[in-house]
């Protein structure tokens, strides 16, 4: 769930486009220092304003935080930086563990997604696509405090009146007893549940459907469901139509990505359009648009209105084809290839939740400061990666964790061991892998990397282990 016109949010994704930022482990620019006495005052001027009519003095004082949080200052203004591709995007959020883990749900909520799809006439995989990527079926739910996060957004930095809105109703939402106040923790942003709602989200379409008269999107699976089902349903969807199909352009065939250029089926058969395996375009879309993430060279899309409502969730395309994508995989029930038939235009694939975790635990092995293991390829473990691959000759030194960067330095269990500059060109020799150096490849995006202030020092320790502590230039 995305903020209208702000560029991150969700807990999973944060997308621009087909420039896909990565939010995790953000870096830059500091938490600011804020004043407790500035919030105390703001949150009195506050609570007697119009904003609030709706939330009782004793509502707001008994939630009222004691303290600003200024990480969510920080990551108000957090700026990427490294751009990531589609590719890297899609291969983690839609992998075989979470086409498993959606497999599994459907099996366990089965006869709940029967009774939400003849309520609200959404698709029961089309469901799970959207509680997959927004919360990992439930397992992902954000830990910030809700009220923490909400009231310092509506007292410091931009965009003031928009978190004012939601930290009323958030306020609203526990004061109608719908969720309890410790379970309302979230995103830096506020968007919260299994669902990732914001709060005004939540009181405009969320619903009760365990019938205890609760709408409690954080512990019951059902109310998340339905709202889920209900969201997509108030957005536009169609009932029995597809999201729409990975297809095959004729040879030669040119034209722009543009999926709001809706045109029937048969528009598309007229100008030699197939499905990507060279089958005749069905005709149960009533409208598509032509959706080319990467170009006219890699996997071309015909997206139908149901499409729309997935993009209605997160604002972004790439967001919207993940969801697409895991429900498609969900309904075959297959986990075994997650690919489009159309390969990505890159001789150098993205990597799985389990290989970033790999690579993240080889760098740690290696010494490198990056936090902790959670299989996302953050702004810390990408400065790693490059500066890996700067010290072992590894070109281009992007930052990128793709399949060849997995195989170089998580291959051959090479992850146990700390890694040695001559294991690494051996390795590069036994997997036959060229070192592309290629300065004209090089994106431009990271051609001049704002890390450039960012040093490392080998620190050994007491333990024998060398580690990589991270210093400020000048320092
Ligand atoms: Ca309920």
């Amino acid at each position: 769930m995305r903020l209208t016109s702000l560029s991150t949010l969700s807990l999973l994704s944060a997308a621009i486009g087909f420039s896909v930022m990565s939010t995790a482990q953000a870096a830059a620019p500091p938490a600011p220092n804020l004043s407790n006495a500035e919030l105390q005052q703001c949150l009195n001027m506050l609570k007697n304003s119009s904003q609030f009519s709706g939330v009782s003095a004793s509502t707001f004082e008994r939630y009222r935080p004691s303290q600003p949080d200024p990480s969510v200052i920080q990551s108000l203004n957090y700026q990427p930086e490294f751009r990531k591709d589609i590719w890297d995007y899609l291969s983690v959020l839609v992998d075989k563990e979470r086409v498993d883990d959606g497999i599994r749900a459907k099996r366990q909520w089965a006869d709940t997604l029967r009774q939400i799809e003849s309520r609200y006439g959404v698709k029961a995989e089309h469901v799970l696509g959207v509680w997959g990527v927004e919360s990992n079926f439930g397992q992902t739910l954000g830990k910030k405090p809700l009220f923490e996060s909400l009231a310092t957004l509506s007292c410091f930095d931009r965009r003031q009146s928009y978190f004012r809105g939601e930290y009323a109703n958030a306020l609203k939402i526990v004061q109608n007893g719908d969720i309890n106040a410790n379970d309302m923790t979230g995103s830096w942003a506020g968007a919260f549940g299994q669902t990732q709602f914001m709060p005004s989200t939540f009181l405009e379409l969320a619903v009760d459907f365990d019938g205890d008269g609760r709408r409690d999107l954080v512990n019951s699976v059902p109310d998340a469901l339905a709202s889920t089902a209900n969201f997509l349903a108030k957005r536009g969807y169609r009932s029995g139509e597809a999201w729409g199909y990975e297809v095959k352009l004729p040879s030669g065939y040119s034209a722009a990505s543009n999926r709001k250029d809706k045109k029937s089926m048969s528009h598309w058969r007229t100008q030699g359009l197939t499905l990507a395996n060279g089958g005749t375009l069905p005709s149960d879309l009533s409208s598509a648009g032509l959706l080319l993430p990467a170009g006219k060279d890699g996997p071309a899309f015909l997206v139908g209105k149901n499409f729309d409502t997935f993009y209605s969730y997160n604002a972004s395309e790439s967001y919207a084809l993940a969801i697409a994508h895991l429900s498609d995989l969900i309904t075959k029930e297959n986990s075994s290839k997650t690919d489009f038939i159309t390969a990505w235009p890159t001789d150098d694939a993205g990597i799985s939740r389990q290989q970033a975790k790999d690579i993240q635990q080889a760098l740690l092995n290696a010494g490198y400061d990056i936090g902790g293991v959670d299989g996302i390829i953050g702004d810390n473990t990408r400065t790693a990666i490059q500066q890996y691959q700067t010290s072992n000759n590894i070109f281009p030194a992007d930052g990128r964790a793709g399949q060849r960067f997995h195989t170089i330095i998580a291959g051959n269990n090479v992850a146990s061991k700390p890694a040695a500059s001559d294991s690494i060109g051996q390795l590069i020799q036994q997997q036959n892998i060229t070192p592309t150096p290629s300065v004209s490849t090089f994106p431009t995006a990271i051609q001049t990397p704002k890390t450039s202030n960012i040093r490392y020092r080998r620190v050994a320790g007491t333990d024998g282990v060398i580690r990589l502590v991270r210093v400020d230039e000048g320092s």
